[in-house]
């Protein structure tokens, strides 16, 4: 029997366990658990494994969304087939008029594994500004870019270029440079150089720490297929008795009694359980869900709450506020003269830059995408041939705030996502000279022999420009910064991620970031699941 066999009749006997062993956690529930975490996305799964790594403490990982075992979720090319599917949360921010009126959809995952399990599987880790701004806002050394570095390297296993100051070759994370790259992704990398943009062999190198670059991306892709932050922290851990991981489980409330998280409410099935919790409860449901469920609990604005009439448990006004995301224009798009079928995610090759020479670090991107992708609006006004490519020109350092507002205390009461996408005038400059860099690149000699024609922008006058901006601008996906980190009035947790006011109550997901990252924002959330497990292992003496 051949190595690669042994290994898969392995893995069917694994995943066999795991089921037995769930399927029984599942029949016999308990009423009480040493650590709930709700949400088993890219941050959840890793503070599930890390405190269930020790058997002696019980983890009840809840989940809303159901199985990932489907082909949408693990063959790299179907990633958007998700999108709009059951395991998609569905949600659409607020009709807005910096973008025409158009209400963008705001996807996120609901399945186990949330956002890995549906995500583009780049691995992006976060510029060095990023994290030494976090260490800054926080007035903690550990979120440091020296400190996170070290994580980085203890959980990465790069099968990229060495750069032992940097990368790990001996952890859980599996990462690799796109194994053959797609001509069309080559020619992006020789085009930037043809404009003077140094490329780097590792996007997460030294190019984090400077000025821009352009790079392959690392990706979370093994024998083509998904390498979800689930399978890989949670599921090894699933045959053990300490860990029980209940999916298609919606949390609705944190239970808190005399200023303490003592457990959660839930629905399954639509009918309503408990589950109590005698050391923490941690909230890693998203940035979109953990204000809601925040909220509902009473921990959030008071006034706000108060015209709900949700009782208020603590005074937070940051809850909800400080939403950022990414956003890019999709797409800059050209004619291949012989079509090319994509390759690995579909988009293998990115640049970093500056938007003006003044600025600190990065702020504008472009990333590949070796299909064709538009808005409704653009794809309304364009013909575009199937055989295109196209290049997504992305803000990465958005001015623009917005805020969620609940509307009402019921589960099924929806969330407002008010974005404020391009409300200030300085993120539709940088958009401008990012969609500019975009067309230099795709138009660039290196990239003349993939270039039938270019099929949009083309040359627009300027008020043209700003109407297909306007019209192509929609999420990357990166929604966070919603339940902030940091010592000010609007902040909600502090640096060991414990929620102010509420005692045995952490969250450690994307809305702990004072600020959204130069970097696709799964990495980072890893990260930040990490902190928060070994800040709860510090603290409680596990
Ligand atoms: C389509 C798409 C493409 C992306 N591409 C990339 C990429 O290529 N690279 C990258 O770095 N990032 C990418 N991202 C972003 C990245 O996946 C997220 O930023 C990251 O997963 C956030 O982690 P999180 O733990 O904060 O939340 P999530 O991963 O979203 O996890 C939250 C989990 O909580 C669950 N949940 C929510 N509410 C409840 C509730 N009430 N009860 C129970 N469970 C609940 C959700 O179902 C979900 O599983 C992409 C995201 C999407 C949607």
């Amino acid at each position: 029997m051949s190595e690669a066999s042994t290994l898969a009749r392995l893995d069917g006997e694994f995943a066999r366990e795991v089921e037995e062993n769930q399927s029984r956690l599942r029949g016999s529930l308990r009423a009480s658990y040493d650590f709930i975490v709700c949400g088993s996305g890219s941050s959840g799964s890793v503070v599930a494994r890390r405190l269930a790594e020790n058997p002696d403490v019980s983890v009840l990982l809840i989940e809303a969304g159901g199985s990932d075992s489907v082909p949408e979720v693990e063959m790299v090319a179907a990633w958007p087939l998700n999108l709009g599917s059951r395991r998609d949360w569905g949600f659409t921010a607020l009709p807005n008029p910096h973008l025409n009126g158009r209400a963008i959809p705001m996807s996120m995952g609901k399945v186990l594994g949330g956002g890995s399990s549906i995500n583009v599987m780049i691995w992006a880790r976060g510029h060095k500004s990023d994290w030494d701004y976090f260490a800054s806002e926080t007035g903690d050394p550990a979120w440091s870019y020296q400190s996170v570095l070290a994580i980085y390297r203890e959980i990465e296993n790069w099968q990229g270029a060495p750069d032992p100051a940097r990368r790990g070759q001996d952890g859980l994370l599996y990462l690799t440079p796109p194994i053959q790259p797609n001509p069309v992704a080559a020619a992006m990398l020789a085009a930037a150089l043809e404009l003077g943009i140094p490329v780097f062999d590792d996007q997460n190198g030294t190019m984090m720490e400077g000025p821009g670059g352009a790079a392959y991306f690392n990706l979370r892709i093994r024998d083509g297929r998904r390498q979800s932050i689930f399978r890989s922290y949670t599921f090894p851990l699933m045959n053990r008795p300490n860990l029980t991981v209940l999916p298609d489980t919606l949390v609705t409330r944190v239970i808190i009694e005399r200023g303490a998280a003592i457990g959660v409410e839930c629905l399954i099935d639509g009918r309503g359980h408990r589950f109590l919790a005698s050391q923490e409860v941690i909230l890693s449901l998203g940035a979109i869900n953990t204000p809601k469920v925040l909220m509902q609990s009473g921990i959030g604005d008071a006034e706000a709450l108060a015209s709900l009439d949700i009782p208020v448990i603590q005074h937070l006004p940051g809850v909800g506020a400080n939403f950022q995301d990414h956003i890019w224009v999709a797409s800059c798009i050209w004619e291949y003269p012989e079509p090319i079928a994509p390759h690995d995610n579909g988009g293998e090759a990115s640049i970093f830059a500056k938007s003006a020479p003044a600025l600190e670090s990065p702020d504008i991107q472009l990333l590949q995408v070796q299909f064709p992708v538009a808005t409704p609006e653009l794809a309304a006004r364009h013909s575009i041939p199937a055989g295109s490519w196209g290049i997504f020109p992305a803000l990465l350092r958005p001015l623009s705030v917005g805020r969620l507002r609940l509307t009402g205390a019921k589960p099924e009461d929806p969330i407002l996502i008010d974005s404020q996408i391009l409300s200030d005038p300085a993120d539709l400059t940088a958009l401008r000279r990012c969609v500019a860099l975009a067309r230099e690149v795709g138009n660039a000699q290196a990239l003349r022999g993939f270039m039938k024609r270019e099929i949009m922008p083309t040359a627009l006058g300027p008020a043209a420009m700003d109407d297909f901006i306007r019209d192509g601008v929609t999420t990357v996906w990166h929604q966070s910064c919603t339940a902030k980190m940091g010592q000010d009035n609007m902040s909600v947790v502090d640096s060991r991620l414990k929620v102010y006011g509420v005692d045995r109550l952490r969250i450690a997901d994307a809305s702990v970031m004072p600020r959204v990252p130069l970097a696709n924002t799964m990495a980072p959330s890893v990260i930040i699941g990490e902190q928060a497990s070994r800040a709860i292992a510090r603290e409680r003496k596990l």
